[in-house]
């Protein structure tokens, strides 16, 4: 039986970094496009770990037994707004809302409020479901990758998506799109997430 990775998602800015950083896992990764499965998966957990599983089981329901199923699920937590937009980050003010409006929406949310209290941090955690072997059943785990910074006073930078342009690290003072997507990848939450994810897979396989 020759073993897979698959990766539930659509995005093939994800799957570019999801494929660097698990190269040297030396199987092939393959998008649920790829793989031909488009299952209709209802994201309701009440964390980005709940969410991320969720995914996991639904596509590991409809892939070969050999597969090793990975998921993710991110999104920006801002401490001064208790953690908002958190695990509805994408659903923010509508799905179509452009991020020029939810980027200036919650600018204007923080306005007034110092530095200190602007920390934020993006987070992904990503949930795998791998193959039992023989009676066993399959097994499954959960990571969460972190990067800690703050929400800006203006959106900068043209790199990346989403909410980089108001995201701002410190390290290297500026917003998480005005980096590469080489140093955004060294430092991002999903890298993170991918690296432990790596580690645990390598012990398990
Ligand atoms: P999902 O995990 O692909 O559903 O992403 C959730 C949402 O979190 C995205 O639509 C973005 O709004 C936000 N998000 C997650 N990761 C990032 C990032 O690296 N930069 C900017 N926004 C992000």
């Amino acid at each position: 039986m020759s073993r897979r990775i698959l990766f539930a998602t659509g995005n093939e800015g994800k799957m570019r970094e999801v494929r660097m950083i698990l190269a040297d896992l030396k199987l092939p990764v393959l998008s649920m496009k790829e793989a031909g499965i488009d299952p209709d998966i209802e994201e309701n957990g009440n964390s980005f770990e709940e969410n991320a599983l969720i995914k996991a089981r639904a596509v590991a329901g409809c892939t070969g037994p050999g597969d090793i199923v990975l998921a993710d699920d991110s999104g920006l937590e801002i401490d001064y707004l208790n953690g908002e937009p958190g695990i509805y980050s994408a659903r923010y003010m509508g799905e179509d809302t452009s991020y020029r409006i939810k980027n200036a929406n919650l600018i204007e949310r923080l306005s007034g409020v110092p530095k200190e209290q602007r920390t934020a941090r993006f987070v992904c955690a990503i949930a795998a479901v791998l193959p039992g072997g023989g009676n066993e059943a399959a097994q499954e785990f959960v990571v969460r990758g972190t990067v800690e910074g703050y929400i800006g006073w203006e959106e900068r930078g043209t790199n990346g998506f989403g909410y980089d342009p108001i995201f701002y690290v410190d390290e290297y003072g500026c917003s998480t799109a005005e980096l590469d997507s080489e140093t955004k990848n060294r430092i991002s939450h999903r890298g993170n997430a991918l690296r432990l994810c790596k580690e645990r897979l390598r012990e398990l396989m």
